[in-house]
């Protein structure tokens, strides 16, 4: 793995440029320098031992999503008139999504939809549409009522749109949101309450029906998070694993987001944001109709976007069809289940959360983040959590492979002996989302600010002369 500080992480094979090339480079040569760096960034997770991050892992599907998107990727989709395409293709991704998360069940709206280019993007447009609702109001500084679990993009977007933010512990037992305390935390200024199905910590599923119901009472809308888990659950059996009801079926909830490309398995850069009424979602419409440019108008913050991502995702969405989904989704159930069971087995570790496709684990023995170390030693890559200190790894097509529950279950009692014989000694790698693999900061769980800038900086920066 290269190092996080490194602004120039193939400098020893490739050379790093610092101006515009005068003379372009051959296409194959060009392909072949991509090639070596795609082939080797692709081993990472092959094996099946990532967490999360490449959500359906078979390389004919990407082969065949990469020709749906170069039919379509020079194509704008802000410009209808030249591809009515993009009509068709974002009006049906809507459509299905609608249909997955049953918004046939609303009697009470309207239901409509954006196709956004990712999870944060499509908490964003929700966020934004309640700001606007709570602004018509009168309402002066809306505010976005979320458990502590909940993503930071909810956060994000009340720094960006000037809203209030009210954090809500969870029961550290469940990890879930109380409803009562969100009843308690709803005041005039509440634009919107968030409950997510499921968090990215724990994969576990808030009390959604409980939750939209005080909000409901209270006159304040529910978006749910289902950017990670909603095309998981969208397709298992809520009553047979114990799913509590989380979609358009439950009164109260008004906008969901779900990410075709996490387990939708679509490409990077695309999702959506579905709402229980076109009103809602029709005040992240944005116009300038007295521009010299000509009038204009955009359905949401994006400008220009690519028709490509658009007719890849309805491509991933209609090939698997409901009984690949289905399939898919039954196989990630059962071997997040087999992968618990193997924690359930190491009596130093104990499990967070109640999750059917995300396994969470911390210790009250030893440092979990020596079992990380020990793990990233035998090629594994989770994800970092804090508060308490934790693991996670979220099931995907990869970890379906034969042999990867066995090799989980071995290695992970290993690391657990590794971590039992390092106490006392500082852990390499610490609670990073994304699950970066550590080793820039010593003290485990410690958040070193000038560190991430120094991340970001290095991913950012630019080669000088
Ligand atoms: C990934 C994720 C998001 C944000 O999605 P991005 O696609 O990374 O912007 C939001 N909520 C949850 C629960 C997620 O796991």
């Amino acid at each position: 793995m290269s190092d996080l500080f490194d602004s120039y992480p193939y400098r020893d094979r490739f050379p790093v440029l610092r101006s515009l090339p005068t003379d372009g480079r051959p296409h194959d040569q060009v392909l072949a320098e991509l090639e070596a760096m795609a082939h080797e960034e692709d081993a990472a997770w092959a094996s099946g031992q990532c967490s999360g991050t490449i959500y359906h892992g078979d390389p004919e599907h990407y082969a065949f999503l990469g020709e749906a998107f170069t039919r379509f990727s020079h194509a704008n989709a802000l410009q209808r008139d030249m591809c009515p395409s993009a009509t068709r293709f974002e009006g049906e991704i809507l459509a299905m999504a609608l249909d997955i998360f049953h918004a046939d069940a609303v009697t009470d709206g309207k239901p409509a939809g954006l196709v956004t280019s990712g999870g944060t993007d499509s908490i964003l447009h929700a966020m934004l549409c309640y700001r606007e609702q709570a602004s018509a109001r009168g309402i002066a500084r809306p505010t976005i009522v979320k458990p502590e679990t909940a993503h930071p993009a909810f956060a994000k977007a009340a720094h960006l749109f000037g809203m209030g933010l009210r954090v809500l512990p969870v029961d550290p037992a469940t990890t879930l949101v109380d409803p009562a305390a969100v009843a308690a935390a709803i005041d005039e200024d509440t634009a919107v309450v968030v409950a997510s199905a499921g968090n990215y910590p724990y994969g576990s599923i808030d009390p959604i029906p409980a939750v939209a119901a005080v909000a409901a009472e209270r006159g304040v809308g529910v978006h749910v998070d289902g950017c990670l888990g909603g095309f998981v659950l969208g397709f298992l059996d809520g009553a047979a694993h114990g799913i509590p009801p989380f979609d358009f079926r439950v009164p109260g909830v008004t906008s969901l987001s779900a990410d075709t490309h996490k387990y939708g398995y679509g490409l990077k850069g695309t999702s959506t944001v579905l709402f229980r009424d076109i009103a809602l979602r029709n005040r992240a419409y944005f116009f300038v109709p007295d521009w010299s440019g000509g009038k204009y108008f955009s359905p949401g913050m994006a400008g220009s976007r690519s028709v490509g991502l658009l007719a890849a995702t309805w491509a991933a969405m209609v090939t698997l069809g409901r009984q690949g989904y289905a399939a898919r989704a039954s196989a990630i159930h059962e071997t997040a289940t087999a992968m618990q069971e193997a924690v359930r087995g190491i009596p130093a570790l104990r499990l967070l959360g109640n999750s059917p496709f995300v396994v969470a684990f911390t210790s009250d023995d030893v440092d979990i983040y020596h079992v990380n170390d020990a793990m990233r030693g035998r090629g594994w890559r989770f994800n970092g959590l804090q508060y308490p200190n934790a693991l996670h790894l979220a099931v995907t097509g990869p970890q379906l492979q034969h042999g990867v529950v066995a090799r989980f279950a071995t290695d992970l009692a290993s690391a657990v002996e590794y971590a039992a014989a390092h106490r006392g000694k500082p852990a390499v790698s610490s609670a990073l989302y994304g699950g970066v693999p550590g080793g820039f900061t010593p003290a485990a769980g410690i958040f070193i600010t000038s560190a991430m800038t120094q991340m970001m900086d290095a991913q950012q920066s630019v080669p000088t002369p």
